[in-house]
């Protein structure tokens, strides 16, 4: 079991964007019910891979993502609860990164400073790595030795790599596994050394 014992201190901190601050499986899952009439409920998706577990037919989805790509911040996609609280809290002790296999990047820093309601964007590192594999030179350039992500496969591939993952409890990820869970915001602000 990969618990953790020892607080984390911030800098050794980094989170994956989807699925952890951003909540955007809910926007995922209006679109397809209000543009397309397709009705499927959060729970329902319990593979990463979505598609693989809900029929919906792949020109739509693939419409869809390019979307939650682009245009994060216009088609409504919300900060997870209690999210903006603690990541308002780590930036007044120091920088912020967030590492995510978006291609976007300018999209979704958009959406990150606006939901963090910041004017010095000093304090918040983003790298858009376009895949999930190339999180991991990112991390390890970084000295990151705690990344928060939804996705499984990320977290065995990153614990390899000597990179403690946390997984952010999400539907789609529900398979046992061996790595520290958090349900909430709350939890992994349990996890920091403030
Ligand atoms: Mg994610």
């Amino acid at each position: 079991m990969n618990k953790i014992m020892n607080p984390i201190q911030p800098h050794e901190l980094a989170f994956d964007v989807d699925g952890v601050f951003a909540d955007t499986f809910k926007v995922f899952i209006r679109m397809i019910r209000d543009k397309y009439n397709i009705n499927v409920k959060y729970e329902d998706i319990t593979e990463y891979d979505f598609w693989n577990v809900i029929e919906i037919d792949e020109a739509i989805s693939r419409k869809v993502l390019q979307d939650i790509l682009d245009k994060p911040l216009q088609i409504g996609i919300k900060p997870i609860d209690g999210s903006v609280e603690i990541l308002t809290r780590l930036l007044e002790i120091g920088p912020v990164h967030f590492i995510t296999a978006r291609n976007n990047q300018s999209a979704i820093m958009d959406w990150i400073k606006h939901h963090l309601d910041l004017d010095n964007l000093e304090y918040i590192k983003i790298d858009a790595t376009g895949s999930h594999l190339e999180k991991l030179p990112v991390l390890l350039e970084n000295n990151i030795k705690y990344f928060v992500d939804d996705r499984l496969e990320t977290c065995y591939m990153l614990d390899k790599a000597s990179i403690t993952p946390i997984i952010f409890e999400q539907p789609w990820n529900q398979t046992e596994h061996p790595f520290q869970t958090v349900h909430d915001w709350s939890e992994i602000s349990d996890l920091i050394a403030w």
